[in-house]
C-alpha cells in the first residue's frame, strides 16, 4: 500500500481543496493510480472555504471569497475520531473520504480538525488553502503529517511507502521515528517528491516554535535537526527518505543545485490524466480511429491515421463552445476564426504571465499585419502575492487600451480560473503560451494537457518543455535553450522579442496561409506529447523505480 501525501487536490471542480499543479497533478495521479490497480491512498486536509473564489472589480483588483462547496454532498464522514496534540493541547481530529474509482480504486482522505471543543484556532486549520503563514502553516502541516499517520494507522492501513509530495507532510517522519526507532528504517518507507525550484516553496520555522508546538514528542532533537536556528521542512524531508526525486529532468539538475549535500537526487517527469484533459469531442474521434487509447496512451501516437479536416473540424467546434465562453462572460467579442492564444495558470512574477503585453504597440502591429489575434487569459494571484496581482491590473488596463486602439487585437480575461475552464481552454485555444522564467518552472503540466488536444505550445525552455519540446515540429520555444546543467536565468527583453517574432513570421503565417501544415503540427503534437507525458507512464515510472523496491 502507498500512502500519497499531498497538502491540495484537484478531483474535480466541486471539490475546491487546490490551487494549482500541485493539486492538478495529485488528482491526476490518484486517477492513475485507480486506473492502473495501483494499492494506494491518498491524504490531504479539507478546506471547507476553498483556495479563493475570485472576482475581479472595475480597476482591475483582485477580489477574494471563499468558495462556498457543499463538501458535506461531495465527500462521506468516518466515523472516526482521534487526537493530534498541538503544544500542550490534544485536539480532536476525524476525516471525510472520497473513493476514485475506476479498475481499482483509491481512496482520498480529507483531515477534519474543524470540530466542536477544539480551539478556535486550530478549528481555523480547514478554513482555506495556503491562507495562513507562521504558527497556522505550521499546524496545518502537522495536522497533515502527523494526523494523517494516525488517521491511516486508526483506519487499519500498513503503507509499506509513505510518499511525501512537496515538504508539507514531513512530519509524518516524527511518528515513523517514534514507531521504527531509527533513521535508516525510518528511510526504507519514505520517498519525497520536491515539485518547486523557487526556495520560498520551502517552508521554515523558527526551531522555537516547533518544539512548543511538538513538545509531546520527547525522541526530537530539534536543535540538531535545524539550520540557522530553523527547521526547513525539504531537508527534514529529505534527510528521511530512501529516494528522492524532482519532476524533470531539469528540475533534478536544480533541485541538486539547491540540495548540495543530498545525494543522488533522480527524477520522473511529471505527466496529465489524458483521459480526463483531452476534450470529450475530440475523444469521440480518437475512439473512431485508435481504439484502447485511454487504457494504453501510447497508442495517441496513431493520431496521424485521422482524417486532417475531421481534427481540424472537432478542433474548431471546441473552439466555438470556448469562444462562446468567453463572449458570455467579458465583453472582448471574440471570433472563432482568429488564432487564439490561451495563458491560463497561477498568476505570479516567475511566471510573467503578461511579458506578451510588454510591448503593445508591437503586439498591435503583429495583429493588424494579418487577420487578428485573440488572447485569453485566466488565473488567480495568491492574495499575498502583490506582484501577482499587480499583472492581474496590468492585463486589464491593456485590455481595455487595445479595446480602444484596433479591432484586430483582442485580451479577454476569464474571472476564477478552476479545472473545468482549465479543461476547455487546454482543448479550444490554437495556441497555448507559457513563459515561465527560467529555470524556476519545475515542470509544468497544463501544456501537456494542451498538447495532447492538438494546441500547439509556444514555451520558455524549461522544465517538460525541455524534454519534449521540437522546434517548429510540435510547438515552439521562447528564448534561449539552455543546456541541461545551464541554470542561467532568462532576459525579459529577449524573451518578449522572440515571442513577437515568431508570431509575426511563423505562428500567425502558418495559422492563416497553411492550414495543412498547422494541421500537421496539431497531429505532431499529440503524436509526441500524448504517450509520454501522462500519468499513466508516470505511475508506471513511480512503481518500476521506486515503490515495487520499498515493497519488497
Ligand atoms: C493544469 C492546471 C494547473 C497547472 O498549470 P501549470 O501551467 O502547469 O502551472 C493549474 N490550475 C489548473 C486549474 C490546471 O488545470
Amino acid at each position: 500500500m502507498i500512502a500519497y501525501f499531498v497538502m491540495e487536490i484537484g478531483l474535480n471542480a466541486h471539490i475546491a481543496t487546490y490551487s494549482g499543479g500541485l493539486g492538478l497533478l495529485a488528482g491526476d495521479t490518484v486517477m492513475s493510480f485507480a486506473d492502473l490497480g495501483v494499492p494506494a491512498v491518498a491524504v490531504t486536509l479539507l478546506y471547507k472555504g476553498g483556495y479563493l473564489h475570485q472576482k475581479i472589480n472595475p480597476a482591475g483588483e483582485q477580489i477574494e471569497q471563499d468558495t462556498h462547496w457543499d463538501y458535506t454532498k461531495h465527500l462521506k464522514k468516518l466515523n472516526l475520531s482521534l487526537e493530534v496534540p498541538f503544544g500542550d493541547k490534544k485536539q480532536k481530529v476525524t476525516c471525510w473520504e472520497y473513493w476514485v474509482r475506476s479498475k481499482g480504486e483509491v481512496r482520498v482522505l480529507f483531515l477534519d480538525a474543524d470540530l466542536e471543543g477544539n480551539d478556535p484556532d486550530v478549528r481555523r486549520l480547514n478554513h482555506r488553502l495556503y491562507l495562513g503563514d507562521g504558527i497556522h502553516r505550521l499546524r496545518q502541516e502537522i495536522l497533515l503529517g502527523i494526523g494523517g499517520y494516525k488517521v491511516l494507522k486508526a483506519l487499519g492501513y500498513r503503507p509499506h511507502v509513505y510518499h511525501m509530495n512537496e515538504s508539507h507532510s514531513a512530519f509524518l517522519v516524527v511518528e515513523l521515528l517514534k514507531e521504527y526507532g531509527s533513521l535508516e528504517e525510518v528511510r526504507k518507507r519514505c520517498v519525497f517528491t520536491t515539485h518547486t525550484p523557487v526556495p520560498v516553496g520551502h517552508d521554515r520555522f523558527p526551531v522555537g516554535m516547533v518544539k512548543e508546538e511538538l513538545k509531546s514528542y520527547d525522541h526530537m532533537n530539534w536543535e540538531e535537526e535545524g539550520e540557522d536556528g530553523h527547521i526547513n521542512l525539504s531537508r527534514l524531508a529529505l534527510k528521511h527518505s530512501g529516494y528522492v526525486n524532482g519532476v524533470s529532468y531539469k528540475h533534478m539538475f536544480v533541485s541538486r543545485d539547491i540540495f548540495p549535500e543530498h545525494e543522488g537526487i533522480d527524477y520522473i517527469t511529471n505527466g496529465v490524466h489524458h483521459s480526463r484533459w483531452i476534450h470529450e469531442e475530440l475523444k469521440e474521434l480518437l475512439d473512431q480511429y485508435i481504439p484502447r487509447w485511454e487504457n494504453n496512451p501510447h497508442l495517441l501516437q496513431g493520431v496521424y491515421s485521422l482524417p486532417s479536416h475531421l481534427l481540424y473540424e472537432t478542433h474548431e467546434r471546441i473552439k466555438k463552445q470556448l469562444v462562446n465562453l468567453i463572449n458570455r462572460t467579458t465583453d472582448a467579442s471574440f471570433s472563432s476564426d482568429l488564432l487564439t492564444l490561451g495563458v491560463a495558470r497561477r498568476i505570479t512574477s516567475y511566471k510573467r504571465n503578461d511579458l506578451i503585453l510588454r510591448n503593445i504597440e508591437r503586439l498591435i502591429q503583429i495583429a493588424e499585419h494579418y487577420e487578428g489575434l485573440q488572447i485569453v487569459f485566466a488565473g488567480k494571484a495568491h492574495p499575498k502575492d502583490e506582484g501577482g496581482k499587480g499583472i492581474i491590473r496590468h492585463i486589464l488596463e491593456k485590455s481595455a487600451y487595445v479595446k480602444r486602439r484596433t479591432h484586430k487585437l483582442k485580451i479577454a480575461f476569464l474571472e476564477n480560473y478552476d479545472i473545468d475552464m482549465a479543461k476547455l481552454l487546454v482543448a479550444g485555444c490554437d495556441v497555448w503560451l507559457n513563459n515561465p522564467r527560467r529555470p524556476l518552472e519545475a515542470c509544468g503540466t497544463s501544456g501537456m494537457k494542451a498538447g495532447m488536444n492538438g494546441v500547439l505550445n509556444f514555451s520558455t525552455w524549461d522544465g517538460w518543455w525541455l524534454e519534449g519540446g521540437i522546434e517548429g515540429f510540435n510547438g515552439w520555444g521562447i528564448g534561449p535553450k539552455p543546456g541541461w546543467q545551464d541554470l542561467s536565468p532568462s532576459d525579459d527583453g529577449q524573451d518578449a522579442e522572440d515571442i513577437y517574432n515568431k508570431l509575426f513570421y511563423t505562428i500567425m503565417p502558418t495559422y492563416y496561409h497553411r492550414k495543412e501544415d498547422w494541421i500537421k503540427l496539431m497531429k505532431n503534437s499529440i503524436a509526441t506529447i500524448g504517450p509520454y507525458f501522462n500519468t499513466h507512464r508516470m505511475v508506471e515510472e513511480y512503481v518500476g523505480k521506486i515503490y515495487i523496491n520499498l515493497m519488497r
